[in-house]
């Protein structure tokens, strides 16, 4: 009897290289649509694909892990609510935690602030093998110190070349870079921050400072904008994913991950010759 599981068209190659923000194309953000999807499958379907992905992501990380030679650098930006603590869950289940970390940025402490403002991201930077993801970044020092006033403009404005310089040590230093930038709409979010006071096992997520932060939509998107047109460049590239749909956000950003990947090609160690006949003594 014929298999009623689907088989995933591996054959399919969706063009997400659309969601990259081209360094000769500035884009507005409010003008890029939280909806954007080419799949009008059931969310099943997708599911079912976004597993696809998984399983290729799982693979090439392990031989960048054996490979120990080159590492891959995560950035999430988004709003409050956005999705990139589900983003992170839901994309990287499977990773062997051995080869990956996870890095959160919140407020910076005292002794962070008594230094540059790239020290506490660099230290989380991957090392040979690893992928790390950042969940927040170095962009905050570019979005809510700008929008909230904690610097002078002449100090942020100052950030976004310092910012692609950083970004392109890393690259130099055999880090690959890509940045992604989980968008939703206002009325999501209000969706989502309703969902979270409702839920009791979500509430603790909700933060009064979320309510703030919202009523200054328009300046992050304006900070936003100017931080992905400034510092998405050819080495470390912005990508702007469609994020109002949970199912489609996680495939897309599965996808390019796993195809960057893919483009590194990270290779198993040569191993001695003559292994093979080797026979273990009983
Ligand atoms: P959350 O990620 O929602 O738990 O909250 C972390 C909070 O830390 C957010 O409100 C961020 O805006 C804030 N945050 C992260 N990085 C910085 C920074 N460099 N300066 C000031 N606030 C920051
Ligand atoms: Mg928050």
């Amino acid at each position: 009897m014929a298999s009623k599981k689907k088989v995933v068209d591996k054959s399919s190659t969706p063009d997400y290289d659309r969601y990259r923000v081209l360094p000769s194309e500035p884009i507005i953000l409010s003008k890029q649509d939280p909806d954007d999807s080419d799949r009008q499958e059931k969310k099943k379907d997708i599911e079912q694909e976004l597993e696809f992905q998984r399983q290729r992501l799982q693979d090439l990380q392990r031989r960048l892990y054996a490979e120990h030679k080159r590492s891959l650098l995560i950035v999430l930006q988004a709003m409050d609510t956005g999705g990139k603590d589900g983003t992170i869950k839901h994309v990287f289940s499977g990773v062997n935690p051995q080869g990956c970390q996870v890095w959160s940025f919140k407020q910076p402490t005292v002794e962070e602030l008594n230094h540059d403002f790239l020290w506490r991201y660099h230290q989380h930077t991957p090392q040979r093998g690893m992928i790390s993801i950042f969940n927040r970044s170095h962009y905050e020092d570019v979005l809510v110190v700008r929008v909230k006033q904690l610097v002078t403009e002449d100090v942020w404005q100052k950030r976004y070349q310092l910012i692609n310089e950083f970004e392109h040590m890393l690259t130099l230093n055999n880090i690959t870079v890509i940045k992604f930038y989980l968008n939703i709409s206002k009325d999501e979010q209000k969706r989502r921050l309703e969902s979270r006071l409702e839920n009791p096992s979500k509430r603790w997520k909700f933060s009064r400072s979320d309510i703030d932060d919202r009523q200054l939509w328009d300046d992050y998107q304006i900070a936003i904008s100017d931080a992905i047109n400034n510092c998405s460049t050819g080495y470390a590239p912005w990508y702007i994913i469609p994020a109002n749909k949970k199912s489609y956000r996680n495939l897309v950003v599965a996808h390019i991950i796993a195809d960057t990947l893919e483009a590194m090609n990270p290779q198993y160690p040569k191993t001695e010759e003559g292994l093979e006949k080797i026979t273990i003594p009983d």
